[in-house]
C-alpha cells in the first residue's frame, strides 16, 4: 500500500492533544484521507482516530478526552481507496506483554512484504495492512530485553522509508530512516520538545525550530533527558526526497534544512535560464506551481499574473459526472481568468507531468480562454519512474515520460512548446548533489533496491 504522510509529536505538555491537533491540522496537505491522535499520561494511553480530515475527526469533547503529558499524531492519505480499514488508521496503539505503545509512520518500507510474510509464518496475526504494523511486530517479537534494544534490533531489519514517532507510557521517541527519505524536525514550545514532518506545524502553534532529526538518528526523550542514538548505516550517502520540494512539502516550511519556498522559487530561475521562451505572461498551475513561476517570472522579466484559479475544496469525495453529461474533468478543480490570458503568448508553470492527460486538459483550457500560444514549463525534470518510498505515482508504464520523447509529450499535450527543468539544474538549485538526495522518480537510480513482489503489488493497486 503507497501511503504518504503527516506526523506530529509533543513531549511533556499539559496542552500535548490539542497542540498534536493544531500540529496535524498545519500538516493536512501531507494527507487527508484519515487522523489520529494518542497520548499517554504516564500510566494509561488513549487515543482517537478516524476517516476525515483533522477538523472533521476531533470534534466536540474527543480532544478533552485525550488526557496526557505527551501525544503523538498522525494525518494520512493512502492509495488503497475503498478496501481501506480504520486498522490501518494511524497512530497504531497496541498492548503488548511490556506494556503501550504507540506508533506513527510516515514512509513506505520495500520489505514490508518479505518481512510481514515472515512475521505470519512466525505465528504473528496482522489487524491491517499497513507497513507500519510490521514495525510494531518486529519491536514486539525481538528477543532483546529492553525497550530501546527491541526498538534498535528491528529498526536494523527495517529498508525503505520512515521518519517514525513511537510513544510509550514513559518515552517519546523520534527516528529518521538512515536514508533520510522523509523529513523529521524538532522544536521546542516552553520548554517542551516537539517534532513534526513540516516545520510549518511549529509556526502555527509558536514552537521554535531546533534542529532536523538527522538520517539514521534515534532521538529518545525518558525523564526530561534527551539521548540520541545511530542506526547502523550502509553508506554515507543521504537518500532525502527531492520532490518534497517540487511538489509536496508547504512552501512556508523548512525541509532537509532548506527553505522550500526559496528552492521551489530558484527551480523557476534555473527553468527560465534552461528553457527561455518569448511570451506575455507567465501563470502557474496552483498551488505548487506558483512559487516556480514567481521564479520564472523574475528571471525571465515577463509579468507574473494568476491566469488559472484553483477551487481548494474538491476532495476525493467528489461525485464525478455520469457519462452521458459533459467532461467537466480538470475545470472542477482550475478555472481560467480570459481577461489575463486572451490574445497572449503564455508561460504556464507547473511541477510536474504524470500520464500528460491533466496537462492536455490545462493546455486546452488556455486556448480556449484566448491564448495566442501556449509554452509548457515544468519545474523538474521528466517523471520517468514510480516511486516506492512514500509518494504516489502510477507505474512506470502509465508515465507519459517513460515511454515517450520530449517532442511526442509535447504534441500530446498540445502545447506550442514544452521544457523541463535538468536534474543537474534540479540539485543545483536545492543546494545538495546525489550525495544528498534521492532522484530515482527522474533517473531511475533507487537508493535501495526494489523487492520484484513490491513492483508487481504497485501495478496491481
Ligand atoms: S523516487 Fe522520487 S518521489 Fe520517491 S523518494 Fe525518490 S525523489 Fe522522492
Amino acid at each position: 500500500m503507497k501511503e504518504y504522510c503527516g506526523i506530529f509529536g509533543i513531549y511533556n505538555n499539559p496542552n500535548a492533544a490539542y497542540y498534536t491537533y493544531l500540529g496535524l491540522y498545519a500538516l493536512q496537505h501531507r494527507g487527508q484521507e484519515s487522523a489520529g491522535i494518542a497520548t499517554t499520561d504516564g500510566k494509561k494511553m488513549r487515543y482517537y482516530k478516524d476517516f476525515g480530515l483533522v477538523s472533521s475527526v476531533f470534534k466536540g469533547e474527543i480532544l478533552k478526552n485525550l488526557k496526557g503529558y505527551v501525544a503523538v499524531g498522525h494525518n494520512r492519505y493512502s492509495t488503497s481507496g475503498a478496501s481501506d480499514s480504520i486498522d490501518n488508521v494511524q497512530p497504531i496503539v497496541v498492548s503488548y506483554k511490556h506494556g503501550q505503545m504507540a506508533i506513527a509512520h510516515n514512509g513506505n518500507l520495500v520489505n514490508a512484504l518479505n518481512l510481514r510474510e515472515k512475521l505470519e509464518e512466525e505465528g504473528s496475526i496482522f489487524r491491517g495492512t499497513s507497513d507500519s504494523e510490521v514495525i510494531v511486530h518486529l519491536i514486539v517479537k525481538s528477543k532483546k530485553k529492553k525497550f530501546l534494544e527491541k526498538l534498535m534490533d528491528a529498526l536494523a531489519k527495517l529498508e525503505g522509508a520512515y521518519s517514525l514517532l513511537v510513544m510509550t507510557n514513559k518515552k517519546l521517541i523520534a527516528i529518521r530512516d538512515p536514508w533520510g527519505f522523509r523529513p523529521l524536525s524538532m522544536g521546542e514550545l516552553d520548554g517542551s520538545p516537539v517534532f513534526a514532518s513540516e516545520t510549518c506545524a511549529f509556526d502555527l502553534i509558536g514552537a521554535k525550530y531546533i534542529r532536523d532529526i538527522e538520517p539514521g538518528e534515534v532521538l529518545l526523550i525518558e525523564n526530561g533527558e534527551i539521548k540520541s542514538y545511530q542506526i547502523p548505516k550502509k553508506s554515507s550517502k543521504k537518500s532525502q526526497c527531492i520532490f518534497e520540494f517540487v511538489y509536496f512539502a508547504r512552501p512556508d516550511s523548512k525541509i532537509f534544512k532548506r527553505s522550500v519556498y526559496e528552492v521551489r522559487k530558484e527551480f523557476g530561475k534555473r527553468l527560465a535560464r534552461e528553457n527561455p521562451v518569448e511570451a506575455d505572461v507567465v501563470i502557474p498551475v496552483p498551488d505548487s506551481g506558483v512559487v516556480p513561476a514567481l521564479g520564472y517570472s523574475q528571471e525571465s522579466k515577463i509579468p507574473f499574473e494568476m491566469g488559472l484559479i484553483r477551487n481548494h475544496y474538491v476532495g476525493r469525495t467528489f461525485i464525478k459526472p455520469q457519462q452521458q453529461m459533459r467532461d467537466i474533468g480538470v475545470k472542477v478543480k482550475l478555472n481560467p481568468i480570459p481577461e489575463v490570458i486572451r490574445g497572449k503568448r503564455v508561460v504556464v508553470i507547473d511541477d510536474s507531468i504524470v500520464r500528460g492527460t491533466t496537462s492536455k486538459k490545462i493546455v486546452r483550457m488556455i486556448r480556449e480562454a484566448g491564448a495566442k500560444e501556449v509554452h509548457m514549463r515544468i519545474s523538474s525534470p521528466p517523471t520517468k519512474w514510480p516511486c516506492y518510498f512514500g509518494i504516489d505515482t502510477p507505474t512506470k508504464e502509465q508515465l507519459i515520460a517513460s515511454s515517450s520523447s520530449l517532442d511526442e509529450i509535447c504534441k500530446h499535450i498540445e502545447a506550442d512548446s514544452l521544457g523541463y527543468l535538468s536534474l543537474e539544474g534540479m540539485l543545483e538549485a536545492a543546494g545538495g548533489s546525489k550525495e544528498e538526495f534521492c532522484t530515482a522518480c527522474f533517473d531511475g537510480d533507487y537508493p535501495v533496491e526494489i523487492p520484484e513482489g513490491i513492483i508487481k503489488q504497485a501495478k496491481k493497486e
